[in-house]
């Protein structure tokens, strides 16, 4: 089979840093407590286990209860995609040492916020209601609406702040429509990375004949590429894998040209081995 791998694809910047932070960490002393998954990639995540890292409330439940329950002077990594304020103060009181992947784009869009609070501007946030991200900005601005969620106040300037990690068509439809009520609408989109990968979609070649997204169904980026991908071909089969069984399992015998794509999470090594498989075949 022939393969058409689209670029830029898998591991973002602010992943690897992450990534690197944790492991130097664990080079530096064995132990490392994270908070959250660090990185929506099981792969990923198992490897730096198997290094030491100590993955707390994978399921996002309950932090606050995970920050209390550290060991005294233990070090704890806050993820790439933000955190409540509330928990590294909490963490601190702990006696912990805190090390910290926020990813800049981050830490950029709230900053962005914050300033356009202060000069007294209508902000309103789009992103997904649980979501790391979404969830930091919302404990630190906790008065800004939440795009489909809450009520955004109508008339006048708006700033509409993305996620990082959306879909650009989901972007466009709420500055759309937001744009009924309000005027302008400035819009703060999601970060280079997703809105790169995304946009390779578009070199996808007239001859291919289906698309393969590794990466899971975890990761917002990933979820994010698949659906774009699906709105801008509707007659083309896509696939999603995250590991070899599941690579294996998909019906992919029967095409001759794929093109191979995954999101910000995905490590290259697994990647790889994908393109190798999809060659073999
Ligand atoms: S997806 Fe974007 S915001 Fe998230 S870690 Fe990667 S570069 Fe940063």
């Amino acid at each position: 089979m022939e393969v058409q791998v689209l670029q830029p694809h898998g591991f973002c910047g602010g992943v690897r840093r992450a990534i690197a932070l944790a492991r130097a960490a664990l080079r530096e002393e064995g132990t490392l407590f994270v908070l959250g998954p660090l990185v929506h990639n099981r792969e990923a995540r198992e490897a730096l286990r198997k290094e030491g890292a100590l993955f707390l409330d994978l399921e996002e439940k309950d932090f606050q209860e995970a920050v209390l329950s550290l060991p005294e002077g233990a070090r704890l990594l806050f993820g790439a995609h933000g955190h409540d304020p509330s928990l590294e103060d909490l963490a601190r009181k702990r006696g912990a040492r805190i090390l910290d992947a926020t990813c800049p784009f981050v830490r950029k869009n709230a900053e962005r916020i914050r300033l356009a609070l202060k000069e007294g501007r209508k902000v309103c946030y789009l992103g997904e209601e649980g979501h790391a991200e979404c969830r930091a900005v919302l404990s630190e601005f906790p008065r800004i609406p939440l795009y489909g969620r809450d009520m955004v106040p109508e008339g006048g300037p708006l700033l509409l702040v993305s996620q990082t990690t959306m879909g650009l068509g989901e972007v466009e439809e709420a500055a759309r429509s937001l744009s009924r009520s309000h005027s302008p609408v400035e819009v703060l989109h999601p970060c280079k990375a997703t809105e790169e990968r995304q946009r390779a979609l578009l070199k996808i070649q007239e001859d291919v004949e289906a698309l393969l997204v590794l990466g899971g169904a975890e990761s917002r980026n990933t979820m994010a590429l698949k659906k774009r991908a699906e709105s801008l071909f509707p007659a083309l089969p896509i696939f999603l894998a995250e590991g070899k069984e599941a690579l294996l399992s998909l019906p992919l015998g029967g095409y001759r040209k794929i093109a191979l794509t995954s999101g910000a999470s995905y490590p290259e090594e697994p990647f790889l081995e994908a393109e190798r498989y999809l060659r073999s075949l």
